[in-house]
């Protein structure tokens, strides 16, 4: 009966339009209290204004504000910039621009071809990542990708080599010219792998890590960032967690530089480590202009199935998909089971371009 008369509430409230402040850095109180009583919003914590970080102020406003209130908040004292969302829109869907994601190397993510990001799970040694980076970038890979902060299910498996894999990494990255991706756990990751690395990653478990989210997205190197899917979130949820990240980026005056994954969610199945939802490919390219991949890998958690699943993606529209490729499984420190040889991972190039070219003739 509480959740109906909840329910009923909700949908029939309008939506309320969402005004974004860039504060200046040196905001003092009194000029975020005038902001809000400009805004007639309560100066006291509210569910209807919150302050993100230092200099990041967001309010629900009944009515997008006209350009004259716009100009007149914009000229106010600690105010940096201002952007005005409609009612139900978001930063997700509101992107200026293409969306698209270029790496150093040429390679456009959400362009005209696929990108594919192949890899080892994990980073074991200069001679196992070098040799792997040379092999997928002979193979057509567009970025290495390689674990140095792993997120392990359970804490005494191997988490990773940390700063001395990162280097590892970078070096491989040097030798072949391809362009890094790994992840980031925790926001004193943020630090070196955006030293270091070209595009961060964030993992599925840390997709509701809302905070991290923010900080990632609005890191003044203003890296790129890979956001997977939650396996356990919506749709909804996912593009929201996104909203999190371009909320970072607004943060930091910039725009997109955000590239999606679907990385298989948790249903009923057991036969794949997790289900790849093919058809959250289309639905969220429909939804927001951001480039999305998808990662066969993860979704499969077995070798067999990893081309099969990346074709599907790729057949469904992925701008890209995230492999993981090793040339001596039965001796990998994470994830052997589902990687792909290099001689596989070649064959699977092949086909990537070959399905795509059928889906984007
Ligand atoms: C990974 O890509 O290394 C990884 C841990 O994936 P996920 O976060 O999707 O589980
Ligand atoms: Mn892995």
């Amino acid at each position: 009966m509480t959740t109906r008369t909840t329910r009923t509430t909700r949908t029939t409230q309008a939506p309320l339009a969402t005004l974004l402040v860039r504060l200046t850095d040196d905001v003092t109180e009194a000029e975020v209290g005038a902001l809000l009583r400009a805004l007639d919003l309560p100066t006291t914590p509210h569910a209807n204004w919150r302050r993100h970080l230092r200099a990041l102020l967001t309010a629900r406003l009944p009515a997008r504000p006209d350009a004259d209130r716009l100009a007149a908040l914009a000229s106010l004292p600690g105010v940096e910039r201002l952007r005005a969302l409609a009612p139900g829109e978001h930063l997700v869907t509101a992107l200026a621009g293409d969306g698209t994601v270029r790496l150093p190397n040429g390679a456009v993510i959400g362009g005209t071809s696929p990108v594919v990001i192949a890899g080892p799970c994990t980073v074991e040694s200069e001679a196992q990542v070098c040799r792997l980076a040379a092999a997928v970038r002979d193979a057509g890979a567009g970025a290495l990708r390689g674990g140095v902060f792993k997120p392990r299910t359970s804490p005494y498996n191997f988490a990773g080599m940390g700063l001395q894999g990162l280097d590892l990494l970078t070096l491989a990255g040097q030798q072949t010219g391809l362009p890094v991706v790994t992840e980031a756990l925790d926001p004193s990751h943020l630090e070196p792998v955006t030293a270091q690395a070209q595009v961060i990653q964030i993992g599925s478990r840390n997709m509701h890590n809302f905070p991290f989210l923010l900080q990632a997205g609005s890191h003044p190197s203003g890296r790129p960032i890979l956001l997977k899917r939650g396996f356990g979130a919506t749709v909804d949820e996912f593009l929201l967690a996104a909203e999190h990240v371009l909320l970072g980026r607004f943060l930091a005056g910039r725009d997109g530089g955000l590239i999606l994954c679907e990385r298989g969610i948790r249903t009923f199945e057991q036969s794949t480590r997790f289900t790849l939802d093919v058809g959250a490919i289309p639905v969220l390219k429909e939804r927001c202009h951001l480039p999305v991949i998808a990662d066969p890998s993860h979704t499969a958690g077995a070798r067999a199935y990893v081309a099969p699943m990346a074709l599907a993606a790729i057949a469904a529209g992925a701008d890209g998909l995230l492999v993981e490729v090793h040339d001596n499984p039965d001796t990998a420190l994470c994830d052997g089971e589902q990687a792909v040889s290099p001689v596989e991972f070649a064959r699977l190039m092949e086909q990537v371009v070959a399905v795509a070219e059928i889906v984007r003739s």
